[in-house]
């Protein structure tokens, strides 16, 4: 199969909406990382997800609709803070985990009770999710287990071959995938952190708990158990402070001729002039957004990539830190 990469507009729109009309799957662009999509009624195309990607049949998928899309018709809106969520940061990078109408099919929700439910920002995929007016149910689009794409071009170099559309939407703002909320109880739980932070929610509805993954747990969000996003290359983390160590790590890796790149926020940098470096940005936001394509830029040409950790584990940071100990730990 060719596939295809499409600046996204009203023509490719019309092309997705044709495949995904016919049981198909199609990548998609939204402001956290590039999605593979199918209609969420339709478990032949759902069933074509977890193919494609070699996904885990237990790992659910997010359903999402545009920003006019009652959601009432497919999940049950049990929390009175709901509404204040839904009003502060949709559409945006915030997922949220309700009891299922079973509108969408088992296959997506992996027979849970619960769906998750996301509004993107992103203009062109509201304009697809609008021209469908369904929910498109979608993971990310990248071989399971594999740093997530945010490029149309980190989507091709996974699944050439695999799908025929790729919507080509530029380069994701976010850069790491949507804080995922449940919202089924009284007080709201992260079950994975993102660009919303713990901070943000407990504004929002005074107050706020983390999930905690432990191995005996039975989790809520299946997918946190899963290795995840890691580059094709060796990695390794350090602490933020332990400058003395990367050096002589780094220094070790180069005389054993393995191309060592550093990979930290640039306030970092001027500890390590003269070495290869993979420079995240300055600010958390910025790091969120370049830490993916900075993996993936760096699995090119890196033997090996030693990550620095963020400072702190507040706001944002832990989204951040919560993806670097998955892919470089
Ligand atoms: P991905 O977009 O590839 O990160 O996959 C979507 C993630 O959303 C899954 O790995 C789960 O962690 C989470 N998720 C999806 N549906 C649910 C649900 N019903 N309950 C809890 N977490 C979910
Ligand atoms: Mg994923």
């Amino acid at each position: 199969m060719e596939t295809k990469i499409c600046k996204i507009d009203q023509d490719s729109i019309e092309r997705a909406k044709q495949i995904l009309f016919s049981s198909g799957v199609v990548a998609i662009p939204t402001e956290t990382v590039y999605g593979l999509g199918a209609i969420g009624t339709d478990s032949i195309a759902v069933q074509k997800i977890f193919e494609i990607k070699g996904r885990p049949s237990d790992n659910p998928l997010i359903a999402h609709v545009h920003k006019d899309y009652d959601i009432t018709k497919l999940v049950h809106i049990e929390q009175d803070y709901v509404y204040d969520l839904i009003k502060e940061y949709t559409p945006g990078p915030l997922t949220m985990v309700f009891n299922s109408k079973n509108v969408v099919c088992e296959q997506a929700v992996c027979g849970g009770k619960t769906l998750a439910i996301r509004i993107p920002s992103h203009q062109g995929c509201q304009d697809l999710l609008r021209a469908i007016d369904q929910p498109i149910v979608a993971p990310s689009a990248n071989l399971s287990k594999h740093t997530s794409p945010v490029t149309a071009e980190h989507v091709y170099n996974d699944l050439k071959g695999k799908i025929e559309l790729i919507l080509d939407g530029g380069k994701c703002s976010g850069g790491i995938e949507s804080t995922v909320l449940d919202c089924t109880e009284k007080i709201p739980r992260i079950l994975r952190a993102g660009l919303i932070t713990k901070e943000m929610i407990e504004k929002t509805c005074g107050s706020c708990e983390i999930a905690m993954h432990k191995q005996t747990d039975k989790v809520r969000s299946p997918g946190v158990k899963y290795k995840h996003y890691r580059p094709k290359c060796q990695t390794a983390l350090y602490e933020y402070e332990q400058i003395e160590q990367v050096i002589n790590r780094y220094d070790e890796e180069e005389r054993l001729g393995n191309n060592p790149y550093i990979m930290c926020a640039d306030e970092l940098a001027k500890y390590f002039t003269g070495k290869n470096l993979l420079l995240l940005g300055k600010t958390d936001r910025e790091i969120a957004s370049n830490l993916y394509d900075k993996l993936l830029d760096g699995e090119k040409k890196a033997g090996i990539i030693i990550a620095i950790a963020m400072p702190d584990e507040k706001g944002i940071n832990l989204g951040i830190m919560n993806r670097m100990k998955k892919s470089c730990g």
